[in-house]
């Protein structure tokens, strides 16, 4: 990792630092917002959820700005998914071998 890569991720984390204390997340289970599959009803429950919970949260706008500056491809963000912010997939990546 080179100087810029690693100025780039402390600025990453500082800015999250500023507003994850007061995220309506925090402590709750992450699959909610990044879940497995959109394509299955858990993946569809789940992702209701998150998203009632950032309806809510008090950070919404801070966490979108996150996701748009820093190229989130996936997971809900500030209450959108993806593809509502027009990027990238809502389920994690599959790391199964081919
Ligand atoms: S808007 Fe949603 S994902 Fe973002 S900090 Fe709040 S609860 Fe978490």
């Amino acid at each position: 990792m080179n100087i810029s890569m690693m100025n780039n991720l402390q600025k990453k984390l500082e800015d999250m630092r500023s507003w994850g204390d007061d995220a309506k997340c925090k402590g709750q289970p992450a699959e909610w917002w990044f879940a497995e599959s959109y394509a299955t009803t858990i993946g569809r429950l789940q992702t209701k959820k998150a998203k009632q919970i950032c309806a809510i949260c008090p950070v919404q706008t801070k966490c979108l700005d996150h996701a748009n500056q820093n190229d989130e491809t996936f997971g809900i963000w500030g209450g959108l998914t993806p593809k509502e912010r027009g990027v990238g997939r809502l389920a994690r990546p599959s790391y199964k071998s081919r």
